[in-house]
């Protein structure tokens, strides 16, 4: 298999995750809702699982909703506030959004034109941090949320979430922070949000389980955007699917011991790779400057190269992607590349890795020889 090293797209599943998710397939199979010891159970061992997520982000347990992952999250939180405020005759009509969230942010905004909703969009600078004074000036008593991711997910930029936090409570509105990119790889205390949205499957969790954070002080309670039972304190029906919430807790205790050393090895093995592509002597340029991204994360433009043909060259010996995961296959640059100022050529040529605490530094190394034979000097 080729070495992998695309952790923003999804992270190999801690093997204490598989461990504990294993009974409760079939020898505890069991639907958590059900009034029987057996069900029992199984709602006890997905308690347990909310609240280790809850330690790992500064939650209350009771604050956690579980949901498919963080499109789904952030879709319960842009819609449902907004379906709130409607029904709450709340005349906030904007919503500010930075011009590099992911696309199940930007398009839960963009779905809420039809309903009046005004959908502003704060730039970011050359390193893909959000502009400040930007989202100050944009940023008013009309605003209904703001929304911000913690790490973009194409190109590692961190936020600075406690200036988006000053400027939108000074403003009266709502915060709501995508922190799938964030969380195992940053100390990240949601009590600071109404809102933040996480994903098991990119720190080391289950695919297919999420969560969206709802702050017990929050003025505004989202509405569901999906109906049936009263699950999930009536904002997400639906059986929560016992194995993948113990395998998303499990994945939220073991980040929560290792969070300064995954993070030292992720940083070591990028610092490493960035040293071996120096000592071929490759061309490249890296798109966000080290104090700006989370550890591991790379951004890289192989001036002259075209990213897709570099990703398919290589793609037998390591897995590595092209700006966006998502938007992969099609020919569009990246929105987040062309908002930090890069040309559409410049765009085309960068690639993303993710060093993530399953590489080792034979990986590493491996990584830049490969990119070195394929991209010259
Ligand atoms: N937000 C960000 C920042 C992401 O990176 C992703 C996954 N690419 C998502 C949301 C969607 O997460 P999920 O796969 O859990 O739906």
């Amino acid at each position: 298999m080729p070495i992998y090293l695309d952790g923003h797209s999804t992270t190999p599943l801690a093997p204490e995750s598989l461990d504990a998710m294993a009974p409760w397939w079939h020898a505890q199979a069991g639907n958590p809702h059900s009034p029987h010891l057996t069900g029992m159970l199984a709602s006890q061992a997905v308690e347990r699982a909310r609240s280790d997520i809850a330690s790992l982000v500064g939650a209350d347990p009771q604050e956690l909703v579980f949901t498919s992952g963080a499109t789904e999250a952030n879709n319960i939180a842009i819609r449902g506030t907004a379906l709130a405020a409607l029904e709450a005759g709340i005349d906030r009509r904007e919503i500010v959004v930075s011009a590099i969230e992911h696309k199940s942010v930007l398009a839960s905004a963009g779905s809420l034109r039809n309903a009046g909703f005004q959908i502003i969009e704060a730039p970011v600078d050359g390193n893909g941090v959000v502009d400040i004074p930007a989202l100050e000036r944009l940023v008013s008593e009309r605003t209904l949320l703001v929304s911000v991711m913690a790490v973009n997910n194409e190109v590692g930029s961190i936020q600075p979430l406690a200036d988006v936090v000053r400027i939108s409570r000074a403003a009266g509105a709502l915060v709501h922070v995508d922190a799938a990119q964030a969380v195992g790889k940053l100390d990240l205390d949601c009590a600071e949000f109404d809102l933040a949205s996480l994903s098991s499957h990119k720190m080391y969790g289950p695919m297919g389980i999420g969560a969206l954070f709802v702050s017990a002080a929050s003025q505004l309670r989202p509405l569901p955007v999906l109906f049936g039972g009263s699950q999930e304190a009536g904002i997400r029906p639906g059986t929560l699917p016992t194995p993948l919430a113990v395998g998303f807790g499990m994945a939220a205790k073991v980040s929560r011991t290792r969070l300064d050393a995954d993070a030292a090895h992720s940083r070591n093995l990028s610092a490493l790779f960035l040293e071996e592509l120096r000592s071929r002597q490759v061309q490249f340029v890296a798109n966000v400057p080290e104090q700006n991204r989370v550890p591991g994360s790379l951004s890289l433009r192989f001036p002259g190269n075209e990213a897709m043909s570099v990703i398919s060259r290589s793609g037998d010996r390591i897995a590595i992607s092209e700006g966006s995961a998502c938007t992969s296959g099609q020919i569009t640059a990246s929105h987040v590349l062309l908002h930090m100022g890069l040309t559409q050529t410049e765009a085309s040529e960068t690639v993303r890795l993710y060093f993530s605490r399953y590489n080792s530094e034979a990986d590493a190394a491996e990584a830049a020889v490969v990119l070195s034979e394929i991209v010259g000097r």
